[in-house]
């Protein structure tokens, strides 16, 4: 197997055979995130692709590979065609597949027409893992993700109307203390109106070469403690209304392992989170991880 610079999956695709289809992150500007700063943005050549297919192929050539998943950071650029392509492909390769996911930022979704998210679902793209990472329009902006709140709501409902699961990401604390009210409220309004499948929260961690970073470092940016990142939290789970939906925040970055179904969880999660601020029971930070 060959792989360009350090490559990036969502924790639930731990098991998956991971495809660069794209090298870096088209836009590369949001304020808190380093993963592909060291990489400059290309689609890859849809035979490199194929190449990589063959060779993960005699790798596992006794194994069954179930989930594959397109990397890097925002596979759903590629153009229609060529994804269907690649697609066809990994069916052709690996016949046992059974789910094929990857990410995609808004503004791909909403570039594509629902007949072409359509055409892709019926293929086998099956997932799509999106970065909310706040509801609140004054985060997003101040955090420059280049989307708004309504874009991606419009985009996850995109996703719906094209039968593809889809699981969203939010960041607990990148509001900093100012926007905490916001960010929970209004992240649980933009849930409230997708009801996608899954939802997972990180929690902020300001990595050194970010512009976070600096305007941490130079007081413009205050971090959450952890017993405020609860205090959002829980003002999340109180506002959110999303029947159904998986939720996890049990990720290396967060104080407290929360899991659950909204809406039948969220009283459950909420007495977890209250027992854990009284009882100060907290992932020390050294053992936090993005
Ligand atoms: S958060 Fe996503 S869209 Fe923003 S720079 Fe990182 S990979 Fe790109």
């Amino acid at each position: 197997m060959r792989y360009e610079g350090s490559v990036y999956r969502p924790p639930s695709e731990a098991g998956s055979l991971i495809i660069q289809l794209t090298i870096g992150c088209a836009r590369n500007n949001c304020t808190f995130c380093a993963m592909f700063k060291d990489k400059k943005f290309r689609v890859r050549k849809l035979e490199d692709v194929v190449e990589d297919l063959l060779m993960a192929r005699k790798y596992y050539s006794r194994i069954k590979v179930r989930r594959i998943f397109l990397a890097d950071g925002d596979a759903l650029i590629v153009k229609t065609p060529d994804l269907l392509y690649i697609i066809e492909k990994i069916k052709e390769i690996f016949p046992e597949v059974e789910r094929i996911s990857a990410y995609g930022a808004p503004a791909d979704i909403l570039f594509k027409t629902d007949e072409e998210l359509k055409t892709l679902r019926e293929a086998g793209l099956e997932m799509i893992y999106m970065g909310i990472e706040s509801g609140d329009d004054q985060v997003l902006k101040d955090v420059k993700k280049g989307a708004t709140s309504a874009e991606m709501i419009e985009a996850g409902l995109k996703l719906k109307r094209a039968g593809m699961v889809s699981s969203m990401t939010l960041i607990s604390g990148l509001g900093g203390r100012k926007r905490l009210v916001e960010h929970a409220i209004n992240s649980a309004k933009v849930i409230s109106a997708i009801k996608p499948e899954y939802v997972g929260f990180l929690t902020l961690m300001v990595e050194p070469g970010t512009e976070l970073y600096t305007d941490w470092r130079a007081g413009k940016f205050e971090l959450l403690g952890p017993y405020e990142v609860l205090e959002e939290m829980k003002l999340f789970i109180e506002n959110v209304d999303s029947e159904g939906t998986v939720f996890r925040a049990n990720h290396a970055s967060n104080y407290v392992p929360l899991k659950g179904t909204f809406n039948q969880d969220n009283e459950y999660m909420l007495r977890q989170i209250t027992a854990a601020q009284k009882a100060g029971n907290f992932r020390p930070e050294i053992f936090r991880g993005i």
